[in-house]
């Protein structure tokens, strides 16, 4: 305990002297570091920050140091979390290498792989992008029909995948692929390539709330060198289902993004354009009902992140569980970005021009990029259905 004091304490210290002034204020979306070699930096400080945090591995802190990591353990990590948000300081890199990839390199990948990768996406150098949904495989995603052919001294890739978030930003890519055809699941390999080998094209989708955040991913006759594939081949399955898991825990952990949100609150936006009754409460009663059901919603739902981080912190195996959660954030961001819109009333229809503010055009397109919550990580249907068999053991009705 004394240790754990004098590492708060440290902590505390080295945040305070290191921390730049505007890292210690809300971030908006443009201001979210990815990085990897396209990165452009809004603010400059927003580099000094990664690079102090990259240094000392705390961008992974727990992950181990031979591989860049801060080398911490759960209860220093958390002590680090707290001593951040004590001082509001900004998360210094976003990154699926992070949250999805790094994770189950450690678990799977062999020696050389993790020293190749890891310290990398520790320092942001990298940025990753998920080659998993195809057009004839998203919640099947087993079906996946992106051939890879063993020649030899290398792999060869054929085939397309779609939705493939930020594919035209990343550097590399961890991607699903067809090792045999005679196999379903069996025949799925996990490899890792540059997205700028001979061969791969990226096409950007443009969506209904007038942004692209993903693409259609194409590859004709891509070579990959033998020692990028994690895990012998065929063997991919159960890498890609782990790493389903990283994904859906941290879409949950941040509610879609929610807590980067600096904006004012549901109950504020009401009160600002619907305005109060004699009683001095929002003066349209159904809403008000509304808002205040969402507002319980939420609470319940951080009650839930924070109980669920404990079990898991525990050595709980909280995988399955989290398929509740992001089935649960899903309809969260939904109905607040609805609620929203709603409460603005006109305001909350506009879509470019003077007659609106910045926080009324966001608003509507921030109603529409939510409709993607609940497909994005595995849809809401599916993740229901992984609640019913794994986490309640109902079995399927044939
Ligand atoms: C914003 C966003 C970002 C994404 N980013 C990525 C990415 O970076 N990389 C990537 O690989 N993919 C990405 N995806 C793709 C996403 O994973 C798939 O869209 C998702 O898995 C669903 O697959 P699908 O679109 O093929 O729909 P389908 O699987 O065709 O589903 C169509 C409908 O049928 C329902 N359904 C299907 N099977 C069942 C079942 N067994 N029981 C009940 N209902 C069922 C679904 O719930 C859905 O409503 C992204 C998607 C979105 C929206």
């Amino acid at each position: 305990m004394a240790d754990l004091d004098t590492f708060r304490a440290e902590t505390r210290t080295w945040l305070e002297a290191n921390c730049p002034a505007s890292m210690r204020t809300p971030m908006v979306e443009e201001e979210v570091v990815w990085g990897g070699r396209k990165q452009e930096w809004v603010n400059p400080d927003s580099k000094v920050w990664l690079d102090r945090m990259a240094e000392k591995g705390w961008t992974a802190p727990t992950w181990p140091k031979a591989y860049g990591g801060g080398g911490l353990s759960k209860a220093e990590a958390i002590v680090l979390d707290q001593e951040m948000k004590r001082i509001n300081a900004r998360a210094p890199l976003a990154s699926f290498g992070l949250w999805m990839l790094g994770p189950v390199l450690l678990e799977y990948a062999n020696e050389e792989q993790k020293k190749r990768f890891l310290p990398d996406i520790v320092a942001g150098k990298t940025r990753w992008c998920q080659g998993y949904s195809e057009p004839g495989a998203g919640s099947d995603l087993a079906s996946l029909q992106t051939k890879c052919e063993d020649k030899g001294d290398h792999w060869l890739i054929n085939g397309s995948k779609i939705w493939t978030s930020y594919a035209n930003y990343a550097d590399w890519i961890f991607c699903l692929v067809r090792t045999d055809t005679t196999k379903k699941h069996e025949g799925i390999s996990f490899v890792l390539f540059d997205m700028t080998s001979p061969g791969v094209e990226t096409r950007p989708i443009l969506l209904i709330s007038g942004s692209s955040p993903f693409c259609e991913t194409f590859f004709t006759d891509v070579k990959v060198p033998k020692d990028q594939m994690v895990g012998t081949p065929g063997k991919g399955w159960d890498i890609a289902k782990r790493l389903l898991q990283y994904e859906r825990q941290n879409i949950s952990a941040t509610g879609f993004g929610a807590d980067r949100s600096s904006g004012p609150s549901l109950g504020d936006i009401a009160k600002r354009y619907v305005g109060l009754n004699k009683y001095g409460v929002l003066a349209d009663g159904d809403l008000r009902g509304r808002i205040a059901k969402q507002m319980m919603y939420e609470q319940a739902f951080a009650l839930t992140i924070r109980r669920n981080t404990e079990l898991a912190k525990a050595g709980a195996d909280v995988g399955p569980a989290t398929s509740i959660i992001k089935y649960a954030a899903a309809k969260m961001n939904q109905t607040k970005t609805e609620l929203q819109v709603e409460a603005m009333g006109h305001q909350g229809l506009g879509w470019a021009g003077d007659g609106f503010r910045p926080g009324e055009l966001m608003a509507t397109r921030a109603m529409l990029r939510a409709k993607g919550n609940s497909i994005e990580g595995g849809t809401s249907e599916v993740n229901l259905n992984v609640v019913a068999k794994r986490v309640l053991g109902l079995r399927d009705h044939q």
